[in-house]
C-alpha cells in the first residue's frame, strides 16, 4: 500500500512552491536515473509554470544519461541570482548534497522530497515516503496537485527515474501505483523503448569490459550467503572505463541464485571503497550501509569506506554476518 505524506505536509509544499519564484533543485553525489530524472523533471515543470531553477548536482551527469531533456542545464555551481526555495529530491540527509550543500544553506524554505527509509528528514517541509518506489513518483504526484502540465520531455525524465530504481519494474518496490504512475508518462508522451535502449542498451565497450572483470572473480562468503566481487583502481586504467561505468554492474550480483547479500566494492582515486548492497529481501541491507555512514532501502544501498577493498569487505562480512536471517553454525553473534 502506499503511504503519502501528510496532507498537511503536501499543502504546506504547494503553498511553498506556488509562492516561489526563484527555485534551487538539488540532488545528490554520484547521481542516478531517479536523482536526475526527478530533479529535471521538477525543474522543467516549475519552469512552465514561470518560475526560475536551477538544477544542481555536485557531480556531472553521466554520460548514460544524457539523453535526458535539460541534462545539460545541471550545475555544480549556483547561478548568480538567489532562489527564494530549495528542493532536494532523493537524498536521504542533506549532506548527501555534497559540495553543493552550501547552496541550500539559508535558503528562506527548503522542502525534502525522498523516499529511503533512512530519511533524517531535513528542511522546512519533508515529503519523505519509503513506500515510493522513486522519488519521481512523489515529484509527478505533487506535480498534479500543483495543476502543473506534464509534457513529454517532463515525462521522460520522471518515467526514467521510476524504471530505475525499480529495476525496470523488477524489485520489491514495484507497486500498482508505480505502474498507474509510469502509464501516465507514457500517455503524456514518455518512449518506454526509447528510454530503455538509452539506459540499458548502449554501453559501452569499455563498460563491458569492466563488467566481466568483476564477473570473472565472483567470491562467496558465509556459505555462500553473501556472494561479492572488487574492482580496483587497474581495472579502471586497464578497461579504460571510469567510476560511473560500475553502473548496472551489481544487477548481475543480485541476479545470482541464492546468496542473500550482493556486494559490490569499487576503489576510488581517493583511496576509499564505494560499496553497493543489495538484499533478495531476507537481510536489510539499509542497516548495514547505516553502520558504515551510509543509508539506502532495505533491498540497495551503499555506502563508502576509508582504505583498501579487502579490508572493507571483511569490515562488511562481519557485520552482515550478525544480520543473516539463518544463523551458521558458527555463529557466535
Ligand atoms: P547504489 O548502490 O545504486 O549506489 O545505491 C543504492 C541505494 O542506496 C540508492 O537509493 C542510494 O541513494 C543509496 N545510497 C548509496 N550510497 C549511499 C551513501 O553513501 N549514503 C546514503 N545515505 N545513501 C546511499
Ligand atoms: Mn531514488
Amino acid at each position: 500500500m502506499s503511504e503519502n505524506a501528510p496532507p498537511a505536509a503536501q499543502e504546506r509544499a504547494i503553498e511553498l512552491i506556488r509562492s516561489s519564484k526563484r527555485v534551487y533543485i538539488g540532488t545528490h553525489i554520484r547521481p542516478d536515473g531517479d536523482a536526475l530524472g526527478s530533479m529535471l523533471g521538477l525543474a522543467l515543470a516549475l519552469e512552465q509554470c514561470g518560475k526560475r531553477t536551477a538544477p544542481l548536482c555536485a557531480f556531472p551527469v553521466p554520460d548514460g544519461y544524457r539523453f535526458l531533456p535539460a541534462h545539460e542545464r545541471v550545475s555544480s555551481r549556483p547561478p548568480e541570482w538567489p532562489a527564494d526555495l530549495g528542493i532536494v529530491v532523493d537524498c536521504d540527509g542533506i549532506s548527501r548534497l555534497g559540495d553543493v550543500q552550501q547552496a541550500f544553506a539559508g535558503l528562506p524554505h527548503l522542502i525534502d522530497i525522498d523516499h529511503h527509509a533512512t530519511d533524517q528528514s531535513f528542511g522546512e517541509v519533508s515529503l519523505v515516503e519509503p513506500s515510493a518506489s522513486a522519488a519521481a513518483e512523489i515529484v509527478y504526484r505533487l506535480l498534479r496537485r500543483l495543476g502543473a502540465a506534464i509534457d513529454a520531455d517532463i515525462a521522460t525524465c520522471l518515467y526514467t527515474g521510476i524504471l530505475t530504481d525499480t529495476g525496470r519494474f523488477s524489485h520489491a518496490n514495484t507497486s500498482s501505483a508505480s505502474l498507474a504512475i509510469a502509464a501516465e508518462l507514457v500517455q503524456a508522451g514518455a518512449r518506454p523503448h526509447r528510454i530503455a535502449r538509452k539506459l540499458y542498451e548502449e554501453r559501452s565497450i569499455e563498460a563491458t569490459h569492466l563488467l566481466g572483470l568483476a564477473l570473472s572473480r565472483l567470491s562467496r562468503d558465509h556459505d555462500g550467503k553473501v556472494v561479492s566481487a572488487i574492482l580496483t583502481r587497474a581495472d579502471f586504467v586497464d578497461t579504460g572505463a571510469d567510476g560511473a561505468d560500475t553502473e548496472g554492474i551489481i544487477d548481475h550480483l543480485r541476479a545470482i541464485d541464492g546468496p542473500q547479500v550482493a556486494l559490490l566494492l569499487v576503489e576510488t582515486e581517493d583511496d576509499h571503497v564505494r560499496v553497493s548492497l543489495r538484499s533478495d529481501g531476507r537481510v536489510d541491507v539499509s542497516a548495514i550501509a547505516y553502520a558504515f555512514g551510509g543509508g539506502g532501502h532495505a533491498a540497495a544501498a551503499g555506502c563508502t569506506i576509508a582504505g583498501g577493498a579487502e579490508a572493507a569487505k571483511s569490515a562488511l562480512l562481519a557485520q552482515i554476518h550478525r544480520r543473516l536471517s539463518e544463523p551458521l553454525p558458527d555463529d557466535a553473534a
